[in-house]
């Protein structure tokens, strides 16, 4: 991309290089603190195709986006999800084609997604104890997990980091031991602060909040920190230090305790083809509905929206103000 004024620039100067793209609401687990017991999710008819999502894609890398990560709801549990990553993999511009799972069908699906050119892999897993694990997820098995991390590892990406999300008195006391399990096998790992979004039913917000401070100082003490030379153009808002004597980064988001957006570089495409501008904010464009009726539209709508992107999110940890839950959302 070499014209400039076609590329995606908001109205506070940012340049936004990458997509978040969910390719549907679903999940194999039930994360406590990403959905409620009892979900709905949308009828397939609501759902982006996968060819839609494909011309999304393409009218976001010509407007200078190089950088996509396919998310959801669980990606893997998505029919043709390795098509689709083949797909994109192959499209002129992108530099980087990187998912997001929870790492239950990796056993399955590592080799394939890396064969297509899947470059990197982000894996949540917040505990090592298999009941905790269980009950964190309602159900999930903590071996699912681990044999497809191993899957990955074996199969050779670029890199491979974990998403951590630490609640007070529920997995608070595994920080080190999931450090030191990352550590151990040369992954990077990223410390979320719980997010308010969607109603909950499991626990109290308030209760569990965690600041990454004070996950921060324990690590420090326990396995020593330094600052990290960090190249990816595109990694935006999350802070990153390395562990001494490693190569294994250590990643810290946290939208509740250090306001990131002014360095915010990207946007978010739900299951539904909503356009999300912001993580903690309703403003949306229907892309499904442009995608359908007026493709031809579709680069210049793009365009038209990143003005409307919002200077900083508004999380309230008192009152859910973002009714949609992480998994419509794309995390
Ligand atoms: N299912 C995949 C997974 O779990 O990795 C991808 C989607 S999930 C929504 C993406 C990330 O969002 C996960 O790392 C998950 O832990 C995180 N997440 C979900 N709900 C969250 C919340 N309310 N606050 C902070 N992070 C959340
Ligand atoms: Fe599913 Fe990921 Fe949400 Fe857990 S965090 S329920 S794995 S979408």
């Amino acid at each position: 991309m070499t014209d400039e004024s076609l590329n995606l620039r908001d109205s506070f100067g940012r340049h936004i290089r990458y997509l978040r793209l969910s390719v549907t609401d679903r999940c194999n687990l039930r994360c406590t603190y990403c959905m409620a017991e009892d979900m709905s999710f949308l009828p397939k008819s609501r759902i982006l195709t996968l060819e839609e999502m494909l011309l999304v894609s393409q009218a976001f890398i010509d407007l200078g986006v190089d950088k996509v990560r396919l998310t959801g709801g669980e990606p893997l549990v998505r029919k043709g999800v390795v098509e689709l990553a083949q797909n994109l993999a192959k499209l002129n511009g992108l530099r980087e084609l990187v998912m997001t799972t929870n790492g239950v069908l990796l056993d399955q699906f590592a080799q394939p997604l890396k064969d297509v050119g899947v470059k990197r892999l982000n894996i949540s897993i917040d505990s090592l104890q298999a009941e905790r694990f269980k009950a964190l997820t309602r159900f999930g098995d903590l071996a699912d997990v681990l044999t497809g991390i191993d899957a990955a590892i074996k199969a050779g990406f670029e890199r491979l980091k974990l998403n951590v999300v630490i609640l007070k008195g529920v997995n608070d006391d595994e920080v080190t031991d999931l450090a030191g399990y990352a550590l151990d096998r040369g992954l990077d790992i990223s410390f979320i602060e719980e997010m308010p979004l969607g109603h909950i039913t499991s626990h109290d917000r308030d209760e569990t909040a965690l600041n990454n401070t004070s996950i921060q100082q324990q690590l420090d003490a326990h396995f020593g920190l330094e600052e990290a030379v960090f190249h990816d153009v595109a990694a935006g808002p999350s802070k990153y230090l390395k562990f001494k004597n490693s190569d294994s980064k250590v990643g810290f988001i946290s939208p509740m305790t250090d306001n990131f957006c002014a360095s915010c570089n990207r946007v978010r495409v739900t299951a539904e083809g909503r356009l999300l501008l912001c993580l903690g904010n309703e403003h949306s464009l229907d892309l499904r509905e442009i995608v359908r009726e007026r493709p031809l539209k579709l680069k210049q709508e793009l365009l038209n929206a990143m003005q409307r992107k919002p200077q900083k999110h508004e999380f309230d940890p008192n009152e859910i103000t973002i009714t949609r839950h992480m998994n419509a959302t794309g995390g």
